[in-house]
């Protein structure tokens, strides 16, 4: 073995850190790919700065601009529902941090510069499949509406990368990349979880007191105010997260990897790596080719979500239970065990609580407030849910619909005050319902009755067909980055000359962050709009991160 294979054998656990200093690798012959005009602009960055020869030394970690020490985080996870100790960022630097014009911050992180004390067993790396869709979706669910990590660039080097999944059947190099993520803070529960397991409790306090003063902001919280700050800290994480989910929901879009060391604190959608956007609705669609149980799957992610705010709470515990006697003792210092027995039985209650009731609640009211606006329907009634959602989503499941298409669709559906059988006829002849499905007449049949109930509550809420379309036309997306769309655009890098693949990335970036228009210029994104999921695009799957 080589000397560094030899100190690769060996996973470093880095004890009493939330992160470690680190510095990039040198990117043999990097070229920037694509750069998130979305993104630019949330910087305040200047266009012509991106042409730059720093530009590109920056983001290709080789240039550290001075005043600078990029670091990585230290933190542990549950994967797939046990503990696996130290995890880490073992493939993302943070370059450095940085707030825009309107006072947001935002922590600027590469990915693929190379290995971390976190690597463990891999290499650092990441190879270009991986990174285009890693930002493409992040940039696409930002323009969704969908609280979400993001991406600026995209940098292709020269650096050799094996892979184990590699698209070829022979070993073969692939192209290293790199991408410039962004985030107001990459902490995530894993991050209380690594000191929380190893007892180190000054460090679990010290992190709780950061998060509340940088982080999640306790006089700016949109979550109710409870209990001590510990417990509103943990109830607006249970807010966020529950926002964050409820946006997934409504969108058909399954994550894959909820692993307790991929949730953010701040109910940010990050690690995208076998996410997908679903082309046909089904409740038990599981995208991740390695979840054989499912655990990740479509329906199952509201109550992962409880799940692992209940791991983040456990680590809370102690000072959520104290109450207000957090602030006359150092709870961290207490060694009396009955006392601290005492403690973790009322922080029990409380987590209990917040994690599953009040999550639970807070997930029903955004669900439902996103489904309505999908839906058009301008005013609320208790029985939304039951009667005009729930059953529309269980039409769809029944026949394999094709989510997207359906809804977007669903906004030509004219109602006139006097005409039921005729709008519902004309209706069912419009609507996107059809592609590929074997029990069409059934089908239609089925949604009749729904159409029925739709057109009811449409009446009720007041907004006339055109302002109705309007609307719903700006929340459900015309063009979604479906698996295909994103296999193809990686296949052309492999297939074409590089300067055509490009072209076909940039095309897909700017439907990915301009999603809802009703006609494009560009015909490639028409053609991907229009096209039906083509036959060897059907349940494609992918595996974790490569
Ligand atoms: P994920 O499933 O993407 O959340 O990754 C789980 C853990 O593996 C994280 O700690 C990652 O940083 C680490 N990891 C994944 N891929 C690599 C890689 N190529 N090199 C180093 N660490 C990696
Ligand atoms: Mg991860
Ligand atoms: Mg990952």
């Amino acid at each position: 073995q080589t000397v560094t294979e030899m100190v690769m054998r060996q996973p470093r656990p880095v004890r009493n850190a939330a992160f470690s200093y680190v510095m990039p690798e040198k990117a043999p012959r990097p070229h920037i790919l694509s750069v998130s005009n979305a993104a630019l602009k949330e910087l305040d960055l200047d266009p012509e700065a991106v042409k730059s020869q720093q530009y590109l030394d920056v983001f290709s970690g080789n240039h550290i601009l001075p005043n600078t020490n990029p670091w990585s985080l230290c933190y542990a996870g549950h994967q797939f529902g046990y503990f696996a100790g130290q995890l880490g960022d073992g493939r993302a630097i943070s370059l450095f941090e940085t707030e825009n014009n309107r006072g947001k911050r935002w922590e600027l992180q590469l990915k693929g510069a190379g290995r971390t004390p976190y690597s463990r067993f891999a290499d650092g790396y990441a190879v270009l499949r991986s990174s285009i869709r890693e930002y493409l979706g992040s940039e696409h669910m930002a323009a969704l509406g969908v609280p979400t990590s993001r991406a600026l660039n995209l940098i292709l080097t020269d650096r050799e990368v094996y892979r184990e999944d590699a698209p070829s059947d022979v070993p073969q190099p692939e192209q290293g990349a790199i991408v410039t993520r962004m985030a107001p803070s990459w902490l995530r529960f894993g991050s209380f979880e690594i000191f929380h397991s190893r007892k180190e409790k000054e460090n679990v306090k010290k992190l709780a007191d950061y998060v509340l003063k940088e982080v999640i902001k306790i006089d700016q919280l949109s979550s109710e105010n409870k209990g001590n700050r510990y417990e509103n800290l943990l109830r607006e994480v249970a807010r966020s997260t529950a926002e964050m989910v409820a946006g997934w929901q409504s969108l058909g879009f399954n994550h894959g990897v909820m692993n307790t060391d991929n949730m953010s604190l701040l109910g940010l959608t990050i690690d995208y790596g076998p996410y997908q956007f679903m082309d046909y609705y089904d409740h038990q669609y599981i995208c991740n080719h390695s979840d054989h149980g499912g655990r990740y799957a479509f329906s199952q992610q509201p109550t992962v979500c409880m799940w692992n705010v209940f791991q983040l709470g456990k680590t809370l515990l102690e000072l959520i239970g104290a109450g207000e006697e957090v602030d006359e003792v150092d709870i961290t210092k207490i060694d009396n065990e009955e006392k601290l027995q005492q403690y973790r039985k009322a922080g029990e209650e409380i987590v209990n609580n917040v994690a599953g009731e009040e999550l639970g609640e807070y997930f029903m009211k955004y669900f439902t407030d996103n489904m309505r606006a999908k839906l058009g329907l301008a005013t609320t009634d208790s029985s939304d849910m039951e009667n005009v959602i729930g059953p529309l989503l269980h039409w769809m499941g029944e026949y394999k619909i094709d989510y997207h298409k359906f809804i977007r669709s669903l906004s030509d559906y004219q109602i006139t005050e006097d005409g039921e059988e005729r709008d519902a006829d004309n209706a069912i002849e419009k609507l996107n319902i059809i592609s590929g499905l074997k029990k069409e007449n059934k089908a239609k049949e089925d949604l009749k009755p729904w159409l029925s109930i739709y057109r009811h509550r449409i009446l009720l809420s007041k907004l006339d067909n055109e302002g109705r379309k309007q609307k719903m036309d700006s929340v459900n997306p015309r063009f979604v980055l479906r698996n295909w769309i994103a296999q193809e655009v990686c296949a052309a890098f492999d297939e074409k000359h590089e300067d055509e693949a490009s072209a076909m990335l940039e095309s897909c970036l700017q439907a990915c962050i301009d999603p809802f228009k009703s006609k494009y210029e560009d015909e490639q994104i028409e053609k991907w709009v229009q096209q039906d999921v083509p036959q060897w695009g059907r349940d494609l799957k992918c595996s974790c991160s490569s």
